[in-house]
């Protein structure tokens, strides 16, 4: 997803300005353009390619809303968003609000008709899905969050009803209710979209200033999500009803919250285990003793190593790890110990590790025995290579 992320590819925030989209875009087009790029010209048409898809998206309104709520593949990339209306194209006109569908229907109208569901009755409002970054420690404790979304709401002037004066819609007059309008033309007759009511077989005299009869109007509202503990990277929290606002009466539809964990400084996550990287001073690693282990209910533990740890040796702490959704069992904490190498020695310091080297080549008693091994095979290799 990532190499389709426009902001991404523009090199902007996502709440960039149409005049930073432009700026951003100019900057690009002149960076890669091709008399700037004779070394290296296939890759400067693939950036510019993906820059140009980029802007194509961003710089229209509509497309960037509909991006930033569904993504580059639209709803039906998404998978698991079911209750769409699907018209032919991917994109549902109803995804963007009545306003935004009677455009479409005026463009695709007489093309898409024959599919369309009749639009006399209620319509439930679209899915909308939200993406939020939470830390690895709200993941593990779950958390309350209360959070701003834009939305499609009903309108408060004509309550929803898309009428100035709150009369209820009367019959099309072109097409008495039908929708459709037939013509006969030579032999042929011909059935098209109504284009007084856009099919929808009804009209509302005097439509609302507010939402230009509509009944929805473009919005914010707050909505409160509850993060389970032990949720991961992708998975989203479905908030039912909290979607738009259905048409005509419609039931709203649902809002999902897709879920992505920001990087930890010190834990790694997999699934339910933790990693972490401990440092440990090459005097304790040798001596044995305790070391002190970050939690990620963010306490201390404490943990023996025995004498003689060496990198790369693990430790695991049963139970310290990520909780798991739904349940009361937690993963375990692995640790994973690096021996750091003294530096800034001092003249005392720097003796007593000298002392410490003669007595090591002395004493016979195998303290490096890993070293011993190796420039033993070394040996063996260059005596074989001699012969
Ligand atoms: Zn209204
Ligand atoms: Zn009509």
């Amino acid at each position: 997803m990532s190499e389709k992320d426009y902001y991404k590819i523009l090199g902007v925030e996502r709440n960039a300005s149409e005049e930073d989209l432009k700026k951003a875009y100019r900057k690009l087009a002149m960076k890669y353009h091709p008399d700037r790029n004779k070394d290296n010209p296939k890759e400067a048409e693939e950036k510019i390619k993906a820059v140009n898809q980029a802007y194509d998206v961003l710089k229209d309104p509509q497309k960037r809303a509909a991006y930033d709520r569904f993504g580059p593949d639209g709803p039906a990339g998404m998978g698991g968003m079911g209750g769409m209306g699907g018209g032919p194209g991917g994109f549902s006109a109803e995804g963007f609000g009545a306003a935004f569908s009677d455009i479409f229907e005026n463009m695709f109208g007489d093309v898409m008709g024959g599919g369309r569901r009749s639009r006399n009755g209620p319509m439930r409002g679209s899915d909308m899905q939200f993406s939020l970054d939470i830390s690895l420690e709200d993941a593990f404790k779950g958390k309350e969050v209360k959070l701003k979304i834009p939305t499609v709401k009903s309108c408060e002037t004509c309550n929803g009803t898309g009428s100035a004066d709150g009369a209820a819609p009367v019959t099309c007059e072109s097409c008495h209710g039908s929708g459709r309008i037939r013509a006969q033309q030579g032999f042929f007759t011909i059935e098209r979209t109504c284009s007084t009511c856009n099919g929808t077989g009804s009209v509302i005299k005097s439509p609302c200033a507010e939402c230009a009869g509509a009944g929805r109007v473009r919005g914010e509202k707050t909505v409160k999500v509850t993060i389970p503990a032990g949720i991961a990277e992708g998975q989203r929290v479905r908030l039912s009803g909290e979607g738009e606002a259905g048409v005509r009466g419609g039931e709203s539809g649902d809002l999902y919250v897709l879920i992505g964990i920001k990087p930890h400084k010190l834990f790694k996550r997999d699934a339910a285990t933790l990693h972490c990287r401990i440092p440990v001073p090459m005097t304790t690693a040798a001596l044995g003793g305790q070391i002190d282990v970050p939690t990620i209910e963010g306490e201390k533990a404490q943990v023996r190593i025995p004498a003689g740890t060496q990198t790369g040796q693990q430790i695991r702490l049963k139970g310290k790890g990520m909780k798991v959704l739904r349940s009361e069992t937690r993963g375990d904490l692995y640790i994973e110990i690096f021996v750091e190498t003294p530096v800034n020695l001092d003249k005392k310091q720097t003796d007593l590790m000298k002392q410490l080297d003669e007595t090591m080549q002395k004493s016979g008693r195998k303290n490096t025995p890993e070293s011993e091994g190796f420039f033993k095979k070394v040996k063996e290799l260059w005596d074989d290579l001699k012969e």
